[in-house]
C-alpha cells in the first residue's frame, strides 16, 4: 500500500507496508526467519536468495519507514551506529567531512576517531545552528552531518538552509533526525539527501531493540540508495528478521506515543522552567519554550517539540547525583524514545566517549541531566521529578 502524501502519519505507521499476508490473510506480516531460499534455476528465484541479501520481513519494515519518511528508499541496520558507518563507507577515503559540534557520542567517535583512522577522512565540527558558520566552512565537505534537535543541548538546525548549502558546495547531506522521529520532523522534505534515525530509540519504543534506519531523498546524488543497498550486503550490515518484526510492530504506535510524550514534555518543560528557583534549576532546555534560541525555527520545521529536556541544575556533584538517583519513575539510564521515562547524566555516559576539551568547548558539564519524556501519566512524572529536585513531593 503506498500511502505517501495520502494519509496522516498516524494511518500510515500502521498501513504502510503492512498489507494482509496475501497467502493466508494473516493481518500481521508473518516473520520470515529463513536465512536461505530455494532457487527455481539458475538465476530463477522469487526474489529472494539468501537473507543477508534479502529478507521478506526486512522489505515490509524498509517499506514502511521510507513511506513514513517520504523517502524514496530506506535500509535497515542493526543498529544506529552501524547505519551511520554504512553511510560513511559510501564516501571516497579522504573525504572532507563537516559536522554539527554537538552530536551523539557514539557518532562522534565514529567521524572523529574511527573514520579518520579506517578511510583517512578529515572532520571539522562547527556549530550547526549558526548557518553563517556552516555555510562559510561548506565549500570542499563532501558530507555535511547534523543532527536536530542535538544531543544533549538540544541545539535547533534549520533544516532546510543547511540542505541549501549541502546542494550549493555539492555535498551529501545527512541529519541524523533519531531525536524527532518522523513523527516530529520529515528532514527530506526540506531538501536533505539522508535521514540516519538510531531505531533503538523512538522508532523502537520499548528499550528491546537496537537498530538504525537510513532514509534516501529521490533527490539525493543518483546512485546514492543503489550504494547503500549494495553496502548493506556487502559489509553484512543487516538486523536480524525477528528484530525486524519487531520494530514493524512498534512502529504501529509510534504516532500514539510521541504525540503523548511530547505533550507531557511541553507541560513538565514549562512547570520546570516556571519553578526554576524553587527547585534549584539553572537552566531548562526544551525547544518549545520561546526562551529557547531555537524556538522558531523548531515552531516552523517541527510537528511537535520531542520528549527531551535538558537540565543545567544548580549546587556541586553530589547534588546531582543525588537528583539522578532519587527519582522513582523517570529511570537512572542512558537512552531515550522508550515509553519508560528515563534520567540521565550525559558528561559521564552518553558523552564519556567525547573528549574533555570538546565537552567543555561546547558545554557539556557536570551539572547536565537529560530527561526522556515516557508514556505515564504526566502528573506522575511531574510529581517525581519534583520529589527529586527538592527532595519532598
Ligand atoms: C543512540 C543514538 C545513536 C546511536 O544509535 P545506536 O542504536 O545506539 O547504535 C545515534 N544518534 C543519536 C542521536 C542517538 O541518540
Amino acid at each position: 500500500m503506498n500511502l505517501k502524501n495520502r494519509a496522516a502519519l498516524s494511518t500510515r505507521v500502521i498501513h504502510a507496508g503492512q498489507d494482509p499476508d496475501l497467502a493466508t490473510g494473516a493481518v500481521v506480516p508473518p516473520l520470515y526467519t529463513a536465512t536461505t531460499y530455494v532457487q527455481d534455476g539458475i538465476g530463477k528465484n522469487r526474489g529472494f536468495d539468501y537473507s543477508r541479501s534479502g529478507n521478506p520481513t526486512r522489505q515490509r519494515v524498509e517499506a514502511c519507514l521510507a513511506d513514513l519518511e517520504n523517502a524514496a528508499a530506506a535500509f535497515v541496520f542493526p543498529s544506529g551506529l552501524s547505519a551511520a558507518a554504512t553511510m560513511l563507507a559510501t564516501l571516497q577515503p579522504g573525504a572532507r567531512i563537516l559536522a554539527h559540534e554537538d552530536l551523539y557520542g557514539g557518532v562522534y567517535r565514529l567521524l572523529a576517531q574511527v573514520s579518520p583512522a579506517m578511510s583517512g577522512n578529515t572532520v571539522d565540527f562547527v556549530d550547526f545552528s549558526d548557518t553563517d558558520a556552516v555555510a562559510a566552512a561548506a565549500p570542499g565537505a563532501d558530507l555535511l552531518w547534523f543532527e536536530t534537535p542535538s544531543n544533549p543541548l538540544l541545539k535547533v538546525v534549520d533544516i532546510e538552509a543547511v540542505a541549501r548549502i549541502a546542494r550549493k558546495a555539492g555535498a551529501v547531506s545527512v541529519c541524523d533526525s533519531t531525536f524527532a522521529s518522523p513523527c516530529g520532523q520529515l528532514p527530506l522534505d526540506f531538501g536533505i539527501d539522508v535521514v540516519m534515525h538510531s531505531a533503538t530509540k523512538f522508532l523502537g519504543g520499548h528499550s528491546d531493540l537496537l537498530g538504525g534506519v537510513l532514509s534516501v531523498s529521490d533527490r539525493a546524488p543518483q546512485g546514492l540508495a543503489d550504494r547503500i543497498h549494495y553496502l548493506q550486503n556487502a559489509l553484512g550490515a543487516v538486523m536480524t528478521p525477528s528484530d525486524c518484526a519487531l520494530l514493524m510492530r512498534s512502529l504501529r504506535t509510534l504516532a500514539l506515543r510521541v504525540e503523548r510524550q511530547s505533550a507531557t514534555a511541553t507541560r513538565l518543560a514549562r512547570m520546570l522552567s516556571e519553578r526554576r528557583e524553587e527547585l534549584g534549576v539553572v537552566q531548562v532546555i526544551y525547544p518549545g519554550l520561546p526562551d529557547h534560541p531555537g524556538h522558531h525555527i523548531a515552531a516552523r520545521q517541527m510537528a511537535n517539540f520531542g520528549a527531551l529536556i535538558s537540565l543545567r541544575l544548580a549546587g556541586d556533584l553530589a547534588r546531582v547525583e543525588r537528583v539522578l538517583t532519587s527519582t522513582r519513575l523517570f529511570l537512572f539510564a542512558v537512552s531515550l524514545g522508550s515509553v519508560e521515562s528515563l534520567i540521565q547524566h550525559p558528561a559521564s555516559l552518553t558523552h564519556a566517549a567525547v573528549a574533555p576539551q570538546h565537552r567543555d568547548r561546547i558545554d557539556i558539564g557536570q551539572n547536565l541531566i537529560r530527561l526522556s519524556v515516557g508514556c505515564e501519566a504526566p502528573e506522575d512524572l511531574e510529581q517525581d521529578i519534583v520529589h527529586a529536585l527538592t527532595g519532598h513531593s
